[in-house]
């Protein structure tokens, strides 16, 4: 544990399967909040359903665990009632991009000032693996069982298009990469989104000839691509592989926000 003065051990044992990468998520992101000295009392964790979303659970602070893909709505009312605490959202691919996604796309627009932390796993975890908006084409699930035929959201690129003040991505095998952008979203006024692509072995892993807690994650890092270095592929007319996904920052901006401290 990076933060133990935040971790609510009462709650032990907790629900995560072995090799689960939320708790190294979860891990990163308290990382991040003890760099920003952010005080228990003035710090409020919200997320919606789903295993990302029984994080806020484990850390000693006022937290509020609502319904399936509302916790964005929930973060804004508890940001505009109280400017002066530190919001910060858990939640997962499917409860942030299928059920929730209005919200998320609205909340962007918005520019409401919190850090939103998404564990995306490209799958329904805890209700059995059924395939969600980042299930990518081909994957197998619950609910495609011969591959997944539609396009797969990029989350990312989402909120980038959207509004948000500050979006990146990276993965639960970049720890220190994910704690410093964490810090850096939570230092920017507005809406900062920080995708993480994070492993569920349990019901992503054992189904895609990704056994292994290892074999996930070496996945991650062996397709992940620095965005710098997509960007000069692009400009060299060099080809970019299909199967990366970029990670790094994305964006970082001034567009005026809500709910900012005054
Ligand atoms: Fe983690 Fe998947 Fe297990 Fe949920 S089902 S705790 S996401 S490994």
């Amino acid at each position: 544990m990076i933060a133990p003065d935040w971790f609510r051990e009462d709650r032990l044992p907790h629900i995560y399967c072995t090799g689960c990468g939320n708790g190294t998520v979860i891990n990163c992101t308290l990382g991040a909040v003890e760099e920003m000295g952010w005080k228990r009392e003035e710090t409020v964790f919200v997320s919606g359903i789903g295993c990302s979303s029984r994080a806020p659970g484990y850390i000693l602070t006022d937290s509020l665990h609502t319904t399936h893909g509302r916790a964005l709505a929930f973060a804004t009312g508890v940001k505009m009632a109280r400017p002066d605490l530190n919001v910060v959202v858990f939640t997962g691919d499917g409860d942030l991009a299928a059920i929730g996604g209005n919200h998320f796309i609205h909340a962007c627009r918005r520019n409401v000032d919190m850090t939103v932390v998404c564990m995306n796993n490209h799958i329904y975890g805890m209700t059995g693996g059924q395939g969600s908006p980042t299930t990518p084409p081909g994957a197998i699930s619950t609910t495609t069982p011969y591959g997944a035929s539609e396009p797969a959201f990029d989350l990312a690129e989402l909120a980038v298009a959207a509004g948000a003040n500050y979006v990146a991505r990276w993965t639960s095998y970049h720890v220190k990469e994910l704690t410093k952008a964490v810090a850096a979203g939570m230092q920017t006024p507005g809406l900062a989104f920080i995708e993480v692509r994070t492993q569920c072995p349990t019901n992503y892993g054992r189904h895609n000839k990704l056994r292994r807690v290892s074999d996930m994650i070496e996945h991650l890092r062996s397709h992940a691509m620095l965005v710098e270095k997509r960007d000069r592929l692009v400009q060299e007319g060099k080809p970019v592989p299909d199967d990366i996904f970029t990670v790094g920052e994305l964006v970082r901006r001034n567009r005026p926000a809500m709910g900012v401290k005054s």
